[in-house]
């Protein structure tokens, strides 16, 4: 233990852990192998079970039928979760769905509430967050190419976005368009709530990402809007807002990754020192005697802790402060954890060998899953020349 936690949080993350056990670690051998729609049943099953042992929503407010925890003991149980296949799909704070809960708690109206915040918090639909284009440089979010045009009460949208997380089998998406082409850079778009059967959305394809297309939750779709209306009270926020709530999202969904990613690191860790001690090279050797091994479970170590220290850390600062006033350790925890997931999952799946390859442990699937982690919600690079830039003003 790092610090001391109150005793009613580690009585969750207790029951958090019992859960998972019993829910979770014996669909593993499918979860790597089965598309997400062969598992969608079972999940679902599991869901409901997470509903009634009052676990659903550790980031939802009571009001939204959650927990309401704050978001250190949040962070706690997302390490918990992120140790398991569909971990946070199964207790309703997955990614995209979280972030999208969060901007509609902050910007919907009292009818959006109840058409889309309300069944997005119960778990009864799922959403998507249609940002990035193709043609466009994601990281320089204010490029962009679709456009919402006015037409008396209605907006028009048209354009093409990629990598829309989830869209497959998603009730909404929350879709960022030009709405003032002549604006500021940062008061050109605006955030509008756009349902999949509008005509003219359409799924263009799921887009193979290292070699798997994936299906429903667990996919990212290219997605074009062609003449696609919605009325204007689908929009989130007033016009031009949409960056400054895009923000507001990234902040708090940056973190969120953060969390889940320690727990993966240490499942991996956790794997790694099992079969160090196991694997036999010799009648007498293991390669837990190796020299090499020794070190890299003692850097894997002291990485991990560290980066789950200043994860925390944020975590509590956010709470106390607000994530503007955290936005420097945002920027260092998001390439800082990313960076020691990479390395703890690239060296666990070097200890495991060939078993590390192939789909017999997690590891692979966690590899595949998570090396995005170092470009989405801002590549690495964006975050350090920002954390440098921000350092170096005191030094001009
Ligand atoms: C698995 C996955 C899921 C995603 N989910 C979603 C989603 O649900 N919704 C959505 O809208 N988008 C999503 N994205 C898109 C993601 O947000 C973008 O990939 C990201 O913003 C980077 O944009 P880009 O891919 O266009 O890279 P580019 O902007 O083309 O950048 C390419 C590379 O250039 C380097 N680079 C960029 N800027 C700088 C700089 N200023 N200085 C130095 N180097 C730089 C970085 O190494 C970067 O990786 C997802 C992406 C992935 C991979």
């Amino acid at each position: 233990m790092d610090f001391e936690i109150a005793s009613e949080t580690e009585e969750l993350l207790e029951r958090y852990r019992g859960f998972m056990e019993s829910e979770l670690a014996p669909l593993e051998a499918d979860a790597v192998s089965l598309p997400f729609s062969a598992l969608e049943g079972r999940l679902d099953a599991r869901r409901g079970r997470a509903k009634e042992a009052g676990l659903w929503g550790p980031n939802l407010s009571a009001e939204l039928g959650g927990l309401g925890l704050g978001l250190v003991d949040h962070g706690l149980v997302s390490e918990v979760l992120g140790g398991y296949l569909y971990g946070h799909y199964v207790m309703g704070c997955q990614a995209p769905d979280a972030g999208n809960v969060e901007v509609l708690a902050t910007h919907a109206s009292q009818d959006q509430r109840e058409k889309y915040l309300r069944p997005l918090a119960a778990g009864e639909i799922r959403s998507c967050f249609s940002m990035t284009e193709a043609d466009y440089a994601g990281s320089n979010p204010v490029l962009m190419g679709t456009t919402a045009v006015r037409d008396g009460d209605e907006y028009v949208i048209d354009g093409s976005k990629w990598y829309t997380s989830s869209a497959d089998g998603a009730a909404f998406a929350i879709v960022m368009a030009v709405t003032d082409p002549d604006a500021p850079p940062h008061r050109r778009a605006s955030m509008l709530l756009v349902p999949t059967d509008t005509p003219g959305f359409e799924i263009v394809r799921n887009i193979a990402v290292m070699g798997r297309a994936g299906d429903g939750w667990a996919s990212h779709a290219e997605v074009r809007y062609a003449g696609c209306r919605v009325p204007v009270g689908n929009r989130l926020g007033a016009e031009g807002e949409g960056f400054a709530i895009a923000q507001e999202r990234l902040g708090p969904g940056r973190i969120h990754h953060c969390m889940r990613w320690l727990g993966v690191a240490r499942r991996a860790f956790e794997l790694m020192c099992r079969r160090a001690t196991t694997r036999f090279l010799g009648p007498d050797e293991t390669l837990a005697d190796k020299d090499i091994v020794r070190a890299w479970i003692a850097e894997c170590a002291a990485e991990m802790r560290a980066a789950r220290l200043l994860t925390l850390h944020t975590a509590w600062r956010i709470e106390r402060d607000g994530w503007r006033a955290a936005r420097q350790d945002i920027s260092a925890i998001k390439f800082l954890v990313a960076g020691m997931m990479g390395k703890v999952l690239d060296r666990a799946l070097q200890v495991y060998g060939s078993l590390g390859m192939c789909d017999d442990t997690p590891i692979a699937w966690f590899y595949l899953e998570e090396r995005a982690a170092r470009i989405y919600d801002g590549p690495d690079e964006v975050h350090k020349i920002s954390l440098a830039k921000r350092i170096l003003r005191d030094y001009r």
